[in-house]
């Protein structure tokens, strides 16, 4: 314990620690592997324009899949990912996989307006980020405005002019850009002014316990007027009940996605859910 260790010891690791050093060194070396041997794969949420329940688009959400084993979730896997440049390496590949899957669709008939894909913030600003977007929409035949970047709020901190820049750059390509999470950040509000964003999505933190907590309520209610004013469309995340969507209804929040309407799944039941949609809206 380092209260007992005397004055000039300085500890840094106990047991348990070291413990957990290695189990991360562990899963951030399969986690290399897995990009090399294509355990990786992707799974997309359908998003719905809340006032006719039309479907909008889908994000895409990273899963590993390790031989013989289950599935594993990108909250265990992409925070380690991002303490390396290990990140890029995944996130480039999220990003070919999705224009890839978009190309097929489009040949296809797969009628997905658009597909939103995270962006870390090391992504975002490697110096060939840009350049490499521009490749992969003409590589795959995409047009920019069948994909939208989410960016967390970190994205800007310490990169201000760099990342108003970029997106401008990538906006003009047809691009649009989300805020992801937001309202569980640490940024000030003052760069929401600058950035040439197009739409919020609130975390889901402030939706799950609608209606029981009235000031969740509050914060949704004052986050979808301050976006209103600033012209952004607000996606909320995480509706996994009626009531929610009602009050995000009542409210004027224009898009929605949760377990409401779906969990993420493969591409394949993406597929089967279109069609059963355009069955039912169309
Ligand atoms: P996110 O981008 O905010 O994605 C939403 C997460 O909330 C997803 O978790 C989704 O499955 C989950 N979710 C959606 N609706 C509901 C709901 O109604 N209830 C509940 N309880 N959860 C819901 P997932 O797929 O586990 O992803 C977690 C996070 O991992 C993502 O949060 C994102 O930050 C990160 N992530 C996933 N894929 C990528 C990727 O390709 N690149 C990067 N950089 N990050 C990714
Ligand atoms: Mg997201
Ligand atoms: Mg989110
Ligand atoms: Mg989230």
């Amino acid at each position: 314990q380092a209260k007992s260790a005397g004055r000039r010891t300085v500890i840094f690791f106990d047991d348990g620690m070291q413990k957990q050093a290695d189990k991360r060194l562990k899963l951030h070396n399969a986690l290399r592997g897995a990009l090399a041997n294509d355990e990786l794969l992707l799974y997309y949420q359908p998003q719905h324009m809340i006032s006719t329940g039309e479907l909008v688009g889908a994000e895409a959400l990273v899963r590993w899949q390790p031989e013989g084993k289950a599935l594993v979730s990108p909250t265990e896997f992409i925070p380690i990912a991002e303490e390396s440049d290990l990140i890029i390496d995944i996130g480039m590949w999220v990003l070919e996989q999705s224009c890839k899957q978009m190309a097929k669709w489009q040949k296809e008939g797969v009628l997905l307006p658009e597909l939103s894909v995270n962006v870390s913030a090391k992504q975002f600003h490697h110096p060939e980020f840009a350049d490499r977007v521009e490749e992969l929409m003409t590589q795959y035949h995409i047009e920019g405005s069948m994909l939208n970047l989410e960016v967390t709020e970190s994205v800007v901190l310490g990169h201000a002019e760099d990342t108003i820049r970029k997106m401008a750059q990538l906006k003009e390509m047809g691009l649009r850009f989300s805020i992801d999470d937001f309202g569980a950040g640490y940024s000030s509000l003052s760069y929401l002014k600058r950035l040439p964003v197009d739409e919020l999505k609130i975390d889901r933190s402030f939706i799950r316990d609608i209606p029981r907590d009235s000031r969740d309520m509050a914060i949704v209610d004052a986050v979808l007027a301050m976006a209103n004013h600033l012209g952004f469309t607000v996606t909320a995340e995480g509706v996994e009940t009626r009531q929610q969507l009602a009050f995000l209804k009542q409210q004027g929040c224009t898009f929605y996605q949760g377990y409401l309407s779906s969990k993420a799944i493969t591409a394949e039941a993406l597929e089967r859910y279109i069609q059963r949609f355009q069955g039912k809206i169309g």
